[in-house]
């Protein structure tokens, strides 16, 4: 049943100017009813009667807060029409004002304005109610109990229409003065939504007197039905509520789905101030790393978006929600919600809840927007590491290996190609004996040198310690590349001039050229002349492909590769990967040999790229892998459930068929996916192809893990990363080997903390010194692999060291005197890469 909307608080100056009118107007018609009462002491008992309804009709009210108003709605129209019917004036202006004051005295806290203003506008209402009827000519029955029904629906019909206008034109207007919106539109909203409910009541109050025709008894009956009536259709109203609540939480939290911090502080404040009815809201963060904001709104406008310091200072009754990261260990900061005015405002359980699950997802919202800008950040500082040599600002290895593959690709059109590499000779004494600040400069003048001795076009790199390589762009003949070695070579003869003395620095070179090929075997073989320069004591040699032992190109050429992988000559050794802190292998690596016939062992450099061109690459990866699986499941035999990481090639995810051999594989060994983890190198085909995007998500739909190998050589290490949903991330020796005990590099910094901000494993390759393993630690990262614990190894042996330790290949760090700075629960986590898939927390 539906009611009328009645205030019940009204709060801020502007109302005054109703109020005022309306309880003066009130205070008249108590004063004339009480003059009268004296006439009707039979109605005594009646009166008393309908002051308790009113009493009763209080308690059964639904409120609805609108801002800092309550809204009631309760069944009154129809209490007022019937008693219309029945009473004269006075005895129902006076039963009903006492029937309102009295419930009044049963609820603690209210407002003395407030109820002088409800009561003045219920005695307002009533007495219109009463005064029409008695205009459209009624007989209060209970003076006149003989007149017939019929007679009085005229004027019960005129009660109820005075009743229900005073009271919605009163109530409105005080509503628009509150809220601030239109008069007319809230009449007209009112209009479209009220007639049927109204209706619906007087029909009550019609029945209600017929009933009362037929004996006054059936009265008694009433009120009870009247009460269950009203509560289905509150019912009814708090379930709508309650839908409007949710769809309008789902479109703010859908509108949090951005990556944008000020999107989502925009909507995390309009959201709210709708929402939850506020006048303001207001969020405030403080990131960790300094920039504390503050965005403030009124619902429709952004009000303020700046410094918290230089916010103006707002009033009114307030509720603070603290923004915690999903932990609960760390404040992100402050979600506000306030009201004009100073009377409290209390939320329904819904509305609690509602903010608890808003606040729970703005945090979200907000760190991610923080991981973002994090990641961008990062990006671009990755890019200028990946790319730059620190001391010298030259190119380093990964930029010329770029650069270089760029313009091979660019084919015969460019020209000949031209690689140099230079070597200082004793460059290790000047450091030992000057020391390395000196040697830093000899370095830093070695580079100047060599960048003025270059041609526009060429590129100089430093590879790191006291190797310099140069490219050579557009030579238009093979035999040039050894003239501009010389001018390159000519240039450091001068001595240097340190402070107070000149060094002359001595340098070897190998010189190579192409016009296809790779970068990489460019630079191999310009190593191999550049070896021979040395060993020989010259300065110059040109690569000879006659004097190059290593080039397994010739080898491939008979069908060595066909051979070997038909008679297994490709045996896979495995590098345990093991826990930083306890010393423990949690998995493995697995780094293919080639057991040759006539060369012996051979590394995977010397034989992954004619492999990758011979078209024999698919049988090449499943023998790997069924070698690997075979390793996992006779670790598991033995009680150690280690995992295995596979290494694959590039092309390998060119090849939409992979997923499904890798899944035949462990079908048909039988070994669970959660066991196997894939290496994947950045590459720009990883970033670019689609057939590489559906390749990796087929192999995460088989509960693969994906490791990212080499992290920060690539220029698209980041890109990759947005790209590919990888689990791991492993950082690239070379880091490792650079790291200082003062300064691990901010490569290995920022690898580890976007791992942790993103929840992802970080393995350090190469870790050779128990000092590496003590700071890698110590800046957070939880595994390793590399010399120090063991080199890789058959699979056998591994089990056997496996045994030996009982599962460990180090001691303990907290045995040699470390710091725990990890929680147990952090590390058991980051470490849980056993058998079963790992529940890994992400934010939600
Ligand atoms: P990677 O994935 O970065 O493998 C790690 C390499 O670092 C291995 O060289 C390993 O022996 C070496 N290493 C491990 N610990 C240390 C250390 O403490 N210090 C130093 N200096 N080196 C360490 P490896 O076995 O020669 O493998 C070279 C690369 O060949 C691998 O690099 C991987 O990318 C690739 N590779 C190996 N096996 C396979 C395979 O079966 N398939 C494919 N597609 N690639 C493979
Ligand atoms: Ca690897
Ligand atoms: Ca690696």
């Amino acid at each position: 049943m539906q009611n009328r909307p009645r205030t019940d608080d009204a709060t801020n100056q502007r109302p005054w100017r109703l109020v005022g009118p309306v309880v003066v107007g009130a205070a008249g018609l108590n004063l004339w009813a009480l003059w009268r009462i004296s006439e009707y002491e039979r109605l005594f008992l009646p009166m008393l009667l309908l002051a308790l309804v009113m009493v009763g009709n209080g308690f059964v009210m639904i409120r609805i807060r609108v801002r800092s108003t309550n809204i009631g709605t309760s069944p009154t129209t129809a209490i007022m029409t019937v008693a219309a019917a029945l009473l004269p004036a006075p005895p129902l202006i006076l039963g009903t004002v006492c029937g309102k004051l009295l419930y009044l005295l049963t609820r603690r806290d209210v407002d003395p304005v407030k109820a002088s203003f409800n009561v003045a506008k219920e005695t307002l209402c009533a007495s219109a109610a009463t005064f029409a009827a008695t205009a459209a000519g009624i007989h209060p029955m209970l003076l006149e109990p003989h007149s017939s029904f019929l007679d009085v629906i005229p004027g019960m019909f005129a009660g109820f229409l005075a009743y229900t206008l005073s009271d919605e034109i009163i109530s409105q207007a005080l509503f628009a003065l509150v809220t601030h919106t239109s008069y007319r539109q809230r009449l007209a909203v009112q209009a479209s939504t009220q007639v049927v409910p109204r209706l619906g009541l007087f029909a009550v109050a019609l029945a209600t007197i017929a009933a009362y025709h037929i004996s006054e008894w059936l009265l008694l009956v009433l009120p009870p039905l009247v009460y269950a009536i009203h509560l289905a259709a509150a019912n009814q109203v708090r379930t709508r509520q309650g839908n409007e609540a949710w769809q309008r939480l789902a479109e703010a939290t859908d509108e949090f789905n951005s990556v944008d911090q000020t999107a989502v502080l925009y909507a995390a404040v309009r959201r709210a101030a709708d929402i939850f009815s506020t006048d303001e809201a207001e969020v405030e963060i403080h990131p960790p790393t300094g920039g504390a904001r503050l965005v403030r709104s009124n619902g429709t406008q952004i009000l303020f978006d700046g410094a918290p310091e230089d916010a103006p200072t707002a009033e009114g009754f307030l509720i603070p929600v603290a923004l915690e990261s999903y932990r609960g260990d760390a404040d992100l900061g402050e979600l506000r919600l306030r009201w004009r005015g100073h009377s409290p405002v209390r939320f329904t359980e819904r509305e609690q809840y509602t903010l608890r699950t808003f606040t729970a997802a703005l945090c979200t919202a907000i760190r991610n927007a923080a991981t973002f800008a994090e990641t961008q950040r990062l990006a671009d500082s990755h890019a200028r590491a990946a790319a730059q040599d620190p001391l010298t600002r030259l190119a380093n290895r990964r930029r010329l290996q770029q650069h270089g593959d760029e313009i091979l690709a660019a084919g015969s059109g460019a020209g000949v190609v031209g690689v140099v590499l230079i070597d200082l000779n004793h460059f290790k004494e000047v450091n030992d004996t000057l020391g390395h600040a000196e040697g830093d400069r000899v370095l830093i003048a070695v580079a100047e040198r060599l960048t003025a001795a270059a041609r526009p076009g060429d590129l100089v790199a430093r590879f790191g310690g006291d190797e310099f390589a140069v490219i050579l762009a557009g030579l238009s003949a093979p035999a040039l590349a050894e003239l501009r070695a010389q001018t390159m070579l000519n240039a450091l003869t001068p001595p240097i001039a340190l402070d107070d003395m000149r060094i002359s620095v001595e340098a070897s070179c190998g010189v190579t050229t192409g016009s296809g090929g790779t970068i990489g075997e460019l630079l191999r073989r310009a190593d191999v002349a550049l070896y021979q320069a040395k060993q020989e004591g010259q300065r110059i040699v040109v690569y000879a492909q006659s004097r190059d032992t290593a080039d397994v190109g010739s080898l491939t050429l008979g069908g060595d590769l066909a051979r070997a992988l038909a008679e297994q000559q490709f045996t896979v050794h495995f590098q345990p990967i093991v826990d930083l802190a306890s010393g423990r292998v949690i998995a493995a690596e697995a780094l293919t040999r080639w057991h040759h016939p006539d060369r012996g062992y051979l590394p995977p450099d010397r034989f992954l790229g004619a492999i990758e061109r011979s078209g024999q690459l698919a049988a090449f990866a499943d023998a790997v892998l069924d070698q690997a699986l075979i390793a996992v499941i006779e670790w598991g035999d033995a009680g150690y459930p280690v995992p295995v990481a596979v290494n694959v090639s590039p092309r390998s995810l060119l090849d939409p068929s992979f997923p499904d051999a890798v899944a035949r594989r462990l079908g048909a060994r039988g070994v669970p996916s959660s066991a196997l983890v894939i290496e994947l190198t950045e590459s720009v085909t990883l970033s670019k192809l689609e057939v590489v995007d559906d390749v990796l998500a087929a192999l995460r739909d088989l509960g693969i893990r994906l490791a990212l190998d080499d992290f920060g050589t690539g220029f698209s290490s980041l890109a990759t990363l947005a790209r590919v949903p990888v689990d791991e991330l492993k950082i690239d020796r070379s880091f490792v080997a650079a790291m200082e005990a003062s300064a691990p590099g901010a490569v290995v910094r920022s690898t580890i903390d976007l791992s942790r901000s993103l929840d992802l494993l970080v393995v350090a390759e190469g870790v050779e010194r128990e000092d590496q393993r003590q700071q890698l630690w110590e800046l957070g990262c939880p595994a390793g692999q590399g010399h120090l614990f063991a080199r890789a190894m058959p699979a056998d042996r591994m089990l056997a060291a496996l045994d030996r330790g009982e599962g460990h290949l180090a001691a303990p760090l907290h045995d040699t005197g470390a710091v725990i700075r990890m929680s147990r629960s952090r590390r058991a986590r980051r470490m849980s890469m056993g058998g079963e898939p790992q529940g890994r927390e992400r934010s939600t």
